[in-house]
């Protein structure tokens, strides 16, 4: 999963209770979890403690490597078993299939904090409108 915009708006300083609790649900259920951030490690670290799962920072999506540091997170299962979720379709959905990964492209919960994910916001709507 991404972090930013995905599971807390990317100017939010707190997960929802209910987020942690969803993680919590899917764990139980035996889905493995792993975060999967471009954002800075404190932010990225603290989320994944309380969450209890494991994380990369700095990851670098939509690049394969980062991808393959996900996948290393949660214990190399095969490709089509495993989802990205995401609000970037350039960096999350792209980096996903390209890798070979199912993407679920979610909302986003803000507009986006840094310049070049406002521009990739308008870039992404222009892709995705309908035709
Ligand atoms: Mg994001």
């Amino acid at each position: 999963m991404d972090l930013d915009d995905t599971l807390l708006a990317a100017r939010a300083e707190r997960v929802d209770e209910d987020v942690y609790a969803w993680f919590g649900s899917l764990l139980a259920a035996g889905v493995r979890v792993a975060i999967l951030s471009n954002g800075d490690k404190d932010r990225v670290a603290a989320v994944a403690a309380k969450a209890g799962v494991p994380a990369v920072a700095m990851a670098g999506k939509p690049f394969a490597h980062a991808f393959r540091r996900g996948l290393r997170l949660l214990g190399e299962l095969p490709r089509e078993r495993v989802a990205m979720l995401g609000d970037q379709l350039f960096t999350d959905v792209l980096g996903a299939k390209r890798a070979g990964l199912t993407a679920v492209l979610v909302t986003p919960l803000s507009p986006g904090k840094l310049p070049h994910t406002r521009l990739a916001r308008l870039l992404e709507r222009w892709v995705l409108r309908e035709r």
